[in-house]
């Protein structure tokens, strides 16, 4: 792991889209606002308004690895990312409530019972495995990077395993969520050498983020 080199500052890493949207209110209660507008910004490191903290500019399903390996000293980043990643070296101290959806099964509306084995497009192998494997349902899981709705469509597989917020995707395709999987949001995630040596700073951070979470 690499140690944290200055105890003064903060690195943050967050992905753009609907994490940052929803994160930017919570920060600026924080105290923290980007120099640089990120929607229009191509900069991949934001500095802010206070000299030792800077956002970093990333994927979503990277925040973990940055933040694992001490690259970033904390992150923000969905649950569906957090159960997919592999490492343990991570604090996940605060459900942020933020961009909230549900890891869903669904299949086309009226699908036959599938005899045979069962095919289903996902791109969250880790909680697809686990849900079918706790049911005891043989599962032949096809991994896709996106527009899972259209596998089933195609005849790739039966079913697919995706995020659902309103509904509309699926219902645009012709698609039906049969079970929820797992609730969603936002998670923060603390480096654990950042959680001891910046203690202060990831305190603050912790709490303040606290202060202005909506339930
Ligand atoms: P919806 O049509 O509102 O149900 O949204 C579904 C589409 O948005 C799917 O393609 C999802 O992958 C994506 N989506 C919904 N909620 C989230 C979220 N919180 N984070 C990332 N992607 C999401």
């Amino acid at each position: 792991m690499i140690e944290p080199v200055n105890k003064n500052t903060l690195t943050i890493a967050v992905s753009k889209g609907r994490i940052f949207k929803e994160l930017l209110p919570m920060l600026n209660k924080a105290g923290i606002v980007p120099v640089d507008d990120p929607d229009t910004s191509r900069k991949l490191i934001l500095e802010t308004n206070q000299p030792g903290i800077r956002l970093i500019i990333i994927r979503a399903a990277d925040v973990p690895t940055y933040v694992e390996y001490g690259a970033a000293d904390v992150g923000i980043t969905g649950k569906d990312v957090l159960l997919e990643h592999e490492g343990t070296e991570l604090y996940e101290p605060l459900d942020l409530g933020i961009a909230r959806c549900r890891l869903m099964l669904a299949e086309p509306v009226g699908a036959p019972r599938v005899s045979g084995r069962l095919r289903v497009a996902t791109k969250y192998l880790n909680s697809t495995r686990k849900y079918f494997a706790a049911r005891g349902i043989q599962v032949e899981i096809i991994k896709l990077y996106g527009s899972m709705e259209l596998a089933p469509l195609l005849g790739l597989t039966d079913k697919i395993v995706d995020l659902v917020d309103t509904g509309n995707t699926l219902k645009a395709n012709g698609l039906v969520a049969v079970d929820t999987i797992c609730e969603i949001s936002s998670r923060l995630i603390v480096n654990k050498a950042a959680m001891k040596m910046k203690k202060n700073m990831v305190k603050q951070l912790i709490d303040s983020f606290s202060a202005a979470i909506t339930r």
